[in-house]
């Protein structure tokens, strides 16, 4: 567990069995643990292929709970007279089902949710009903402010934030012809600003939100209208992934002098609105804040409620509702993603043991000795000065090899003796455990991992990671009892030399390799990459036509069949439907493949059912999904 950081990220969730298989524990409070082998099992039984997205769908449940729970602690602890509730901003995770697992198992703290652009808005909707208060934010034209005026007059809880003056113009226009009094909200832009990898998104020049004498204005006309209380909520946003709570802390001090201000001139806020940005502990280094945070859900809580009273006590004006747009917390860890290896590539020559070939030049010579005083020696500065030496010989092979004054035998020997004097001198300066470690040692890691080929694309199914660089928790799911033995590089099935992970939460640092276990080719060897459930699905491309994987929903129980059901499978993309979207279509592609294969035959290239049989290959293919199979021809 140590050696995956699992106790860092897990969460609680997460641990590994006495078969050395990963488990997950998703129900709080519940002692049931399912084994990760199990579900896959069953899903791939079920006709699920890899990769495959696992969804523990009570993990969100539990996270859920756990949010508002604490708020409630902190409300409680403080004597807040007033209460909170969380908004689930759909943008995370727009999937139906997880929107209504958040809804489900927020009902009992009065969850709302809150959408950012037109699609966002029109699928929830439907699905609140009247109680459920729905936060829209994102720039807005005159047909969704109108959508939401009439939300509002079928008597839903539906709150536009102001995120540009000129929202507020359109939306006053729409209400006067309707004779409405339209509920408004106004996103401020704060003085401080956020911390972390999206910090831009506060602070004074950040791209959404008003000014504060664009909200006096604002207050004056709805004031001069006698409409002041159509004024119910204000929010500011500070980033995804806040990194350090002390910026939270002055972002909600200062949006509660503003929300006195107003209370005391007459307005009366019910609402204030602290955005997103709780983060998630994905495992990374204090030195990559997008990965994590100095603060957990107590420590958050504790200081949106204590900072909010202490600023209302002292002004002496009623505290607000407290509402957080909390995320990514609620369902980053409620998914993963399980790829299979396919093939293994090492970058060394594995030793050859040959005699010296006949005739070698002195550099051949030069290399044996550096590997037999790498082998005889335990004195780091000796280890040095042999990989210094092999390195050397290497690069004066290569150009004797392009001036052709050395023979392949020679150059494979000399190749071979380099990698082996690597080994030995990587293996012996690891186990010194030098601090800080040579920057030789660093150079011989990288030279020596292997590169482990999985079934995905980072590009589709963790793009933050390229984009970003944010670490994302990544381990093998099974033979977790025997020590892995290799140093492996996570490289994907694109074509792009950026299609790999190359930082990984290893120990309780990062590093640019991971332990795996070696791997025969056609064995099964499951890789989990975790914590993918906030922002990744959505954001993917289709880099290489590699499109949506498939994925399985389960939930645990407690019976004599086992411990977890399936409740849902979704298929991914198939390879028809993702060409569609690049417009080839399936009937004129099937049209052109057999008129070429028509020609061939006629040409007497081919047999006539030899021509049938590739025709039908092809055409049974495209119906596939877009991911290789782990199947190997024996
Ligand atoms: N609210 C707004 C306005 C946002 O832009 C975002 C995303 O950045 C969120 C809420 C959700 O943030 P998070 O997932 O970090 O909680």
């Amino acid at each position: 567990q140590t050696m995956y950081a699992m106790d860092v990220w897990g969460d609680g969730f997460f641990s590994i069995n006495d078969k050395g298989n990963v488990c997950v524990k998703p129900i709080e409070g519940m002692d049931i643990s399912v084994d990760i082998n199990d579900v896959i099992a069953e899903a791939l039984a079920e006709g699920s292929t890899l990769p495959l997205i696992l969804r523990f769908q009570d993990i969100i449940s539990s996270r859920v709970k756990r949010l508002n729970r604490k708020f409630r602690e902190a409300i409680e602890g403080a004597g807040y007279e007033g209460v909170y509730r969380s908004i689930f901003p759909i943008k995370v995770n727009q999937l139906q089902e997880v929107v209504a697992e958040v809804i489900e198992a927020g009902r009992e703290f009065d969850i709302g949710v809150e959408c950012g652009s037109k699609a966002e808005l029109m699928a929830a909707l439907p699905m609140i009903g009247s109680d459920t208060l729905m936060l829209c934010n994102g720039v807005k034209d005159h047909v969704m402010l109108t959508m939401m005026l009439n939300a509002q007059q079928l008597g839903q809880q539906v709150i536009p934030i102001i995120e540009k003056y000129s929202e507020f113009e359109q939306l006053m226009i729409l209400a006067d012809q309707r004779e409405l009094k339209p509920r408004l909200g106004v996103r401020v832009k704060l003085n401080t600003r956020g911390a972390g990898r999206w910090y831009e998104s506060g602070g004074a020049r950040s791209k959404f939100g008003l000014t504060v004498p664009e909200l006096v204005r604002l207050v004056k006309i709805l004031e001069k209208r006698g409409q002041g209380d159509c004024l119910e909520l204000l929010h500011f946003h500070l980033g995804s992934q806040i990194s350090d709570i002390q910026v939270l802390r002055s972002a909600v001090k200062e949006i509660t002098q503003i929300y006195a201000d107003l209370v005391l001139r007459g307005v009366s806020v019910k609402f204030l609105d602290v955005g997103g940005g709780l983060g998630v502990n994905y495992g990374g280094d204090y030195d990559n804040p997008e990965s994590s945070i100095n603060y957990g859900l107590r420590e958050y809580a504790n200081v949106v409620v204590y900072a909010v009273k202490e600023i209302c006590d002292e002004r002496g004006v009623p505290v607000p509702t407290l509402l957080s747009e909390s995320g990514r917390a609620l369902t980053a860890h409620h998914s993963m993603l399980v790829v299979p290896v396919l093939g293994v590539h090492r970058p060394d020559s594995p030793p050859m043991h040959d005699e010296t070939p006949p005739d070698s030049p002195s550099v051949v010579s030069r290399m044996e000795t550096a590997y037999e005083e790498a082998r005889s020696t335990d004195v780091t500065g000796i280890l040095l000065e042999c990989y210094h030496d092999a390195r050397e010989a290497r690069e004066e092979a290569d150009q004797l090899m392009r001036l052709g004054y050395m023979t392949l035998d020679q150059l494979a020997h000399t190749d071979s003796l380099y990698w082996s004097t690597c080994r030995e001198v990587l293996q012996k300066l690891a186990a010194a455990q030098l601090t800080p470690p040579p920057t030789e040692q660093l150079e011989l890691e990288e030279q020596l991992t292997d590169l482990y080929l999985c079934d995905f694309s980072v590009f589709h199914s963790i793009i933050d990671h390229w984009a970003i660089q944010q670490v994302f928790p990544v381990m093998p799911l099974h033979r977790l009892q025997e020590r892995p033995d290799r140093r492996a590089q996570v490289v994907d099935l694109t074509c792009d030399s950026d299609g790999k992970i190359d930082q990984y939460v290893h120990g309780h640092s990062n590093t640019s390799w991971l332990p795996l276990h070696s791997h025969k080719h056609g064995d099964a060897y499951h890789i989990g990459i975790f914590l993918v459930g906030a922002y990744q699905e959505i954001l993917g491309d289709a880099h290489n036509l590699l499109g949506r994987v498939d994925e399985v929903h389960v939930y645990a129980k407690e019976d004599e069949t086992g411990n977890f059901w399936i409740e849902e499978t979704l298929k991914g993309i198939c390879i028809k439907d993702m060409l569609s979207q690049v417009q080839y279509f399936p009937n004129d592609l099937d049209r052109r493949m057999s008129e070429l294969i028509r020609k061939q035959i006629n040409a007497g290239v081919i047999k006539a059912a030899e021509g049938t049989r590739i025709l039908n290959n092809y055409t049974k293919r495209l119906d596939e999904s877009t991911y290789c199979t782990t199947e190997v021809v024996r």
